[in-house]
């Protein structure tokens, strides 16, 4: 796989296309079929651009937080070559020399350079003696080791069938399988951890993943779909959702709904990137394969829920903190825009699981009192500083269905060959089709990888 997105050749059989979405996947596929010669549009379901990477701002324009994607790290290759196509300036996440705080147990501890986590709980002898950082090393990354040492990601060879046995149980059972205490699992899983994914899941993730380097896009996320819209020459059609696709042998016809009629469009493809979560309610004529609804009807997305508070202060940092936390809820709290001049800050809380779920019943006042009451917990007083609170459900969001498409303990293999690939005149993307799910890096790669396809179909 090259560092960096080659470009498709122009073509000499231009081709007439229909992105069916206007997140990242479906953008990057618009831009690189259009810079090969293709005839692009984009019908979308939603009001906007831009899908997952989704700016919350206040009501001048400015941005808040980032109800979606969060963190860029620099190792993302592909999507980085994008920010810096569209000419785009980065910041990072983290502010420099300030502490974190971890939550466990109901007690705070603060993050420095002489904290070992191991104790913060009581571990058994054997786990004490190896501290924080052996735990680390021993049970997660011996299997990034050897997931490195197999040479298979960005190969053909991934999912590596040497390791499948770091693929059958997922993390939390395969630490307790290992003998690790609850208390051990505890500190390794702490933070929005997806607790569904399989070590070797985790190990890819972690193996592509460089932490010292997270960076935002200054100005908010949702400037990246934005600047790469504004690159295209097709027309994109909001408030569009897809109902049906027919595939004919000369061509293929997807119904929109607009406005309450319905209307037909017609190309040579279509690339769709509509969530696996939601792709059963479009109809397809004739239909899916059995491989590909055997995988809509296993494919379980993560729940997560964000809600950010516009903070007066950002008192935290007189006590040296960053305003990030890892909780042993499933949750982490996120300080986005600490560098605003006027001394104001956010406080996001970041929930995963099935206590994110949770707040969905709820309504915006209750949902943010339930996720002050978690913040409170980390940086007390934070309640008499909020001026304007958002949430976000992504579970809730008719055309996301989830947070992001993780593959299941198993599913990899099981599914393997059969998540992405085409079906007639059909090619699929999304970051639920990508080997870097859950990343905007998934998106953009797989976009790349449908455009690709289609540039090579030969009807
Ligand atoms: C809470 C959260 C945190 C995240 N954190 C990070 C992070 O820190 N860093 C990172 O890199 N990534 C992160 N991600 C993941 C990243 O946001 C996604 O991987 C990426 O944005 C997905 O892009 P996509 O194009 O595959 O899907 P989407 O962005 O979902 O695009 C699909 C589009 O299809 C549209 N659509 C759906 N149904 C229809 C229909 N029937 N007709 C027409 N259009 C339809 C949708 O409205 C949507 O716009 C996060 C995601 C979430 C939810």
């Amino acid at each position: 796989m090259p560092a960096v997105p080659p470009r498709l050749a122009l073509t000499t059989d231009p081709k007439t296309v229909i992105v069916v979405g206007a997140g990242m996947s479906g953008l990057v596929a618009a831009l690189e079929l259009e810079r090969a010669g293709h005839h692009v549009q984009i019908v979308e379901a939603r009001q906007r651009i831009g899908g997952r990477v989704h700016t919350q701002r206040a009501r001048d324009g400015a941005p808040m937080a980032e109800a979606g994607a969060g963190r860029i790290p620099r190792s993302h290759r592909w999507t980085w070559d994008y920010i810096e196509q569209m000419g785009l300036a980065t910041r990072p996440l983290y502010p420099t020399g300030l502490n974190n705080v971890a939550l466990i147990d109901g007690k705070r501890w603060v993050i420095d350079a002489t904290t070992d986590l191991s104790t913060t709980v009581d571990l058994p002898p054997d786990e004490k003696a190896l501290g924080f950082a052996g735990l680390v090393n021993t049970h997660l990354l011996e299997n990034v080791e050897k997931l490195l040492a197999a040479e298979v990601i960005d190969t053909p060879a991934w999912p590596p069938s040497t390791l499948a046995h770091l693929d059958r149980l997922n993390i939390i059972d395969h630490l307790a399988t290992q003998g690790l205490s609850q208390a051990a699992i505890k500190l390794l899983t702490l933070g929005a951890f997806p607790t569904s994914i399989s070590p070797l899941m985790l190990s890819r993730v972690l193996a592509t993943y460089d932490r010292e380097s997270l960076a935002v896009i200054e100005g908010g996320n949702d400037r990246l779909p934005a600047a790469v819209a504004a690159r295209l020459r097709g027309p994109i059609l909001l408030s569009s959702p897809v109902r049906a696709v027919t595939q004919f042998a000369d061509r293929i016809e997807i119904a929109i709904e607009r406005a309450g009629q319905r209307t037909m469009m017609s190309a040579d493809a279509v690339i769709c990137t509509i969530p696996y979560s939601i792709l059963n309610k479009v109809q397809f004529e004739p239909a899916l394969s059995p491989a590909k609804q055997q995988i809509l009807a296993g494919f379980r997305y993560t729940k997560a829920t964000k809600v950010a508070f516009k903070m007066s202060a950002r008192f935290w940092e007189a006590e040296q903190l960053s305003g990030f936390a890892q909780l042993d809820t499933g949750a982490e709290i996120w300080s986005p825009r600490w560098s605003s001049d006027d001394g104001s800050g956010i406080l996001q809380l970041y929930q995963q699981g099935e206590r994110a779920a949770e707040m969905d019943a709820m309504d915006e006042a209750a949902r943010a009192q339930w996720a002050m009451e978690s913040i409170e917990k980390v940086f007390p007083g934070a309640g008499g500083h909020v001026q304007a609170s958002a949430s976000y459900s992504w579970q809730d969001d008719p055309w996301a269905g989830g947070a992001y498409g993780i593959p299941q303990p198993g599913d990899l293999f099981r599914w393997q060959g059969n998540i992405a690939s085409s079906e007639g005149r059909i090619y699929f993307a999304g970051e639920h089709t990508s080997e870097y799910s859950a990343w905007i890096e998934g998106a953009v790669r797989s976009g790349h990888r449908a455009a690709t396809e289609l540039q090579k179909a030969t009807f």
